[in-house]
């Protein structure tokens, strides 16, 4: 930068569309980039391209508090979350760049005996799948985050659920390593292109209208997130899927003096700090459907009085920025990677809160199911017609953390 940027090349080629390609994945997010990546790694498709309406990262990918870990309860998520974490474990390794992938540890808080109950349940559950995870007392919480707030009566802290194989990583990273490593396999990365429709001929998909013209392609998969459901309808689908905007925060650079990630049970808050310093905090919905990528004061007032509740010091810092991202909320809170009834036409959607720790193995999954028209193992239970057949996974229901 101090010297204006000169010698800097591009991390990726910026190509011209081509008029047809063997797969088209329809968004440049992470679930995106990463399909396309193992598409061509994994199964040697190398005539792909990823069509991006904005920017490579602009949507949330570039937007989230980037919690990573695999502490999910139910048969279905829990084999597909191990399997993400594993591949996050050797994922710099494998793109050849720094994602800041920091296993700093996780620790979910709980507040009265019941709570303890699930949460003694799902650390079983975890260590079950091969994962790990540790049942802290108040003592052991307060050894570890002694700055939290354990006189307050009205949540008291019983203990915490740690899980020292979670962490973060850095977000637009992640972006930026999968499109790099995406774009040296020969894969076409196009930017500022928006898919407008879906070509259909005899219920089989021939390819996409777009703003920089009509694109053939044998295969297409929908990967948009919280445009899920519009970009399905241009192919005649309506989802099981409401778009909601999540908020997210963070505060002035401090001292190192956060070194997990945690999450409060009782207040829809959780938190860990960034390398450069800054506190990343959210908590819940905005709890109205919408496609604008930010959120209102009311869940900016609410998810300040529980970061209090938690840790009164939190008071002090002056916060810099809040932002919000739109989530494909699914009924079950689980996600979709299926066939879609149109041939030809795939669907990677319903990541709520909890998408970006997902990226690899939705990746590797998704690129799995176009390649081969067979789900993945770890990913056989996110069926479309779940929720028709009542097969749902519903993660919601056991009291799962939110991001
Ligand atoms: P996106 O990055 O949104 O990618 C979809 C892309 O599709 C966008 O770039 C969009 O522009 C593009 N697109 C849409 N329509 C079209 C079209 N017609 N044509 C072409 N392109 C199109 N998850 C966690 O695991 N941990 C967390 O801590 C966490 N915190 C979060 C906090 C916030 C505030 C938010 C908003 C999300 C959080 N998530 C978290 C969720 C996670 O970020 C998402 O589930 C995940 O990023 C969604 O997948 P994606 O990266 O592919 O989405």
């Amino acid at each position: 930068g101090l010297f204006g940027n000169r010698g800097w090349k591009p991390a990726w080629r910026d190509p011209t569309p081509k008029p047809a390609y063997d797969a088209i994945i329809i968004g440049g997010g992470g679930h995106g980039l990463s399909t396309a990546y193992y598409l061509a790694k994994n199964h040697g498709l190398t005539n792909i391209a990823v069509l991006e309406k904005g920017w490579i990262g602009s949507g949330n990918i570039g937007r989230n508090t980037t919690i990573v870990r695999a502490n999910y309860f139910l048969p279905g998520n829990s084999e597909f979350y191990s399997h993400s974490l594993k591949l996050w474990e050797g994922l710099e390794a494998d793109l050849n760049y720094n994602v800041m992938h920091s296993q700093r540890g996780l620790i979910n808080l709980f507040h009265s005996d019941g709570q303890r109950d699930a949460f003694a349940r799902r650390g079983n559950a975890m260590v079950n799948q091969g994962d790990d995870a540790e049942l802290l007392d108040r003592e052991g919480v307060r050894a570890h985050l002694p700055y939290l707030d354990f006189e307050q009566t009205r949540f008291p802290i019983y203990g915490g659920l740690l899980h020292r194989r979670g962490g973060t990583a850095r977000h637009d990273a992640v972006a930026w390593g999968y499109a790099r490593a995406a774009d040296r396999r020969g894969v076409d990365l196009i930017q500022n292109c928006e898919v407008t429709g879906i070509d259909i001929e005899n219920g089989r998909v021939t390819g996409v209208q777009t703003t920089r013209g009509a694109i053939r392609a044998k295969k297409v998969g929908i990967v948009v997130a919280g445009r899920s459901s519009q970009v399905a309808a241009m192919a005649g689908l309506r989802l099981p899927i409401e778009s909601h905007i999540l908020q997210a925060f963070v505060t002035e650079g401090l001292k190192p003096v956060i070194d997990h990630v945690i999450s409060f049970g009782m207040g829809h808050f959780y938190i860990s700090q960034s390398d450069k310093g800054g506190l990343v905090f959210g908590g819940d919905l905005d709890f109205y459907a919408s496609y604008a990528a930010r959120g209102n004061l009311p869940m900016v007032e609410h998810v300040m009085e529980a970061g209090m509740t938690l840790m009164p010091m939190i008071g002090r810092a002056k916060l810099l920025r809040s932002w919000g991202g739109i989530m494909d909320m699914s009924p079950d809170g689980s996600p979709i990677i299926d066939k879609t009834p149109v041939d030809g036409l795939y669907l990677d959607c319903g990541w709520n809160y909890g998408g970006f720790k997902a990226v690899p193995a939705s990746g590797w999954t998704m690129a799995h199911l176009m390649a081969t028209d067979q789900p993945h193992e770890v990913a056989r239970r996110f069926r479309l017609n779940r929720f028709a057949t009542g097969h749902l996974l519903d993660e919601e229901g056991t009291g799962s953390q939110h991001n």
